[in-house]
């Protein structure tokens, strides 16, 4: 439950708190100061660069009493209606829940009826990509003609897959990937204001995990103090699972689940190194589902943020408790077989997990243990077993043969006289 906490915390209420997007907020709050404010902005960047957050604080400070104000009071009635989330006028959409032409119509017959109390009625659709062509072409009719008292605000990751008849209605604003050092210096402040004592080299070491995310470096940071409490060092970092993309890891265990081998082999690949870390996030994200399935999407006993829940609960039913519960033995397995050859850990994860996509692998637990152990064996540098016979069980002997020196290759520079 504690997941998204710092985030929602410590997220930005006014445009002085955006941390690293001066030429976005410059640029809103220019046009508001001025007088100029358009009727539709779109916002792109990379995800939790703070394209909602900006948007929203954008629609308070259109709409705030004493404005539009280029910084809205934070005070008036508006303002605290739209921080408590309870603002009428502000209508959020997620086109990825919402991607069909009924969805735009219904908005555009809302759009036709003047606010109910603030001065703008503003429309922030998120993921705004995902909307179907038809979707688009009915937004299209609303965008060429705004009633004057509406505002458009559109929020997305993947600015390229918007039709350019949209995108040219639009003002657009692109929001960067933050560097390292305004979010270690962002995690510092955050640090001293929660009495959080961290080893110096923390906050980096954070930031560079949450690739320029402010909201992943806060995710983090959350998760790193449940784990070790108030006095994180350098060491726990290590810790910490997410140094990998989650979204990633979903499209891992998909794979998985569907028993696609390419994919599986296509979604390895676009994680960079760190197959102890994969690994460990994969083993995270199944035990979630798992729990999920045991449990109930709702269960506390695991940790995840609201939309992450119904994803898990998918995979749970796609996998079944049986197969997780199977799965995720097979992946303790290889974790340590990672720890015996770490130089083979990339091979270990592949083969692992080849093995466990297999379309046949309805296979009785006796057989697919005798193949495990088979595997293990090879890996562990023993004799490789004959192809049909089962391999003998030789599990006291593997750590022995596995810490025994490789066998030697002269290397290049040797051979020459
Ligand atoms: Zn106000």
């Amino acid at each position: 439950m504690s997941y998204l906490v710092l985030a929602r915390k410590y997220r930005p209420r006014r445009f002085a708190d955006v941390v690293g997007q001066e030429v976005v907020t410059r640029t809103l709050q220019g046009a508001i100061a001025e007088g100029r404010i358009g009727h539709a902005y779109l916002f792109s960047g990379p995800r939790g660069t703070g394209k909602t957050t900006t948007a929203r604080i954008f629609a308070k400070a259109l709409n705030c009493e004493r404005g539009p104000a280029a910084e809205p009071c934070g005070e008036c009635e508006r303002c605290k209606a739209a921080d408590s989330g309870a603002e009428a006028d502000l209508i959020e959409i997620d086109a990825a829940s919402h991607t069909g032409v009924d969805d735009v119509r219904e908005l555009r017959d809302q759009a036709a009826y003047v606010p109910l109390s603030a001065r703008y009625k503003v429309f922030l659709v998120d993921e705004v990509h995902m909307l179907s062509k038809s979707a688009f072409n009915a937004l299209l009719k609303t965008l060429e003609e705004p009633p004057a008292h509406v505002k458009f605000l559109f929020a997305t990751t993947e600015l390229h897959k918007l039709p350019d008849t949209i995108v040219s209605r639009c003002q657009v604003l692109k929001l960067s990937a933050l560097s390292e050092e305004r979010i270690a210096g962002r995690l510092d402040e955050v640090f001293a204001a929660e009495g959080v004592a961290a080893e110096p080299g923390v906050s980096a070491g954070l930031a560079r995990r949450a690739r320029g995310g402010m909201r992943d470096a806060l995710s983090l940071a959350d998760q790193l103090l449940a784990l070790v409490g108030a006095r994180p060092a350098l060491d726990d970092l290590a810790r910490l699972s997410a140094g990998v993309d989650r979204a990633g890891v979903g499209a891992l265990a998909h794979a998985l689940a569907e028993r696609d081998r390419p994919g599986v082999l296509a979604a390895l690949g676009a994680f960079e190194g760190g197959e102890p870390e994969v690994l460990g996030a994969l083993l995270q994200y199944l035990r979630s589902a798992l729990l999920a399935a045991h449990c109930g999407e709702e269960s506390p006993l695991f940790d995840a943020a609201p939309e992450q829940r119904a994803e898990l609960a998918a995979l749970a039913r796609d996998l079944g408790p049986e197969r997780l519960e199977l799965v995720l033995g097979e992946l303790l397995l290889m974790r340590d077989q990672m720890r015996l050859l770490p130089g083979e850990a990339r091979l270990i994860l592949e083969l692992g997990l080849l093995e466990l996509a297999r379309p046949e692998l309805t296979l009785p637990l006796d057989e697919l243990a005798r193949r495990l152990e088979a595997l293990e064996a090879r890996l562990a540098g023993g004799a490789p077993p004959a192809r049909s016979a089962p391999a003998a069980p030789r599990r006291e002997s593997a750590p022995a043969a596995a810490s025994a020196p490789q066998r030697p290759r002269a290397p290049a520079a040797a051979q020459r006289p």
